[in-house]
């Protein structure tokens, strides 16, 4: 049985505020939130990283993006949202189970990134 700590919210091991399941995919509320609305797609598939994810996981990475707007609108995010996946150590990715950010909120969300300066 996998570690990985997303595996373990998939199996029911450790607890989630759920907002949407289905036979291959889970939205929760991320537990430590950057924004008013904070939700994460898991596949339920243990995909390590969209740095690593291949052909064989169109199919579902695919359909998390094209559910993620019903998910965001299901949290009162009606008016827009950003997303963010981070991938790999210069990505800041934290846990090894590929997932995908919805953050939103009630007033735009600052801190967006910006082009780097040229040298
Ligand atoms: P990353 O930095 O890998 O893109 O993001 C990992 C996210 O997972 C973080 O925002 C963190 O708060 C969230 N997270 C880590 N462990 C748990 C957990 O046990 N439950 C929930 N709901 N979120 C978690
Ligand atoms: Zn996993």
């Amino acid at each position: 049985m996998s570690e990985c700590i997303f595996c373990r919210i998939v199996r029911g091991e450790i607890p989630c505020r759920k907002v949407y399941e289905d036979e291959d995919m889970l939205a929760f509320h991320d537990i430590n939130p950057w924004a008013p609305v904070h939700v994460l797609i898991i596949p339920k598939q243990h995909i390590v990283s969209l740095a690593t994810a291949d052909a064989s996981n169109q199919a579902v990475l695919g359909k998390i993006l094209a559910r993620t707007g019903d998910i965001a609108r299901s949290q009162g995010l009606n008016d827009g949202f950003r997303t963010v996946i981070n991938s790999g150590r210069i990505g800041n990715q934290e846990v090894y189970h590929l997932h995908l950010h919805i953050l939103g909120g009630p007033e735009p969300l600052g801190g967006s990134l910006k082009p780097m300066t040229k040298k």
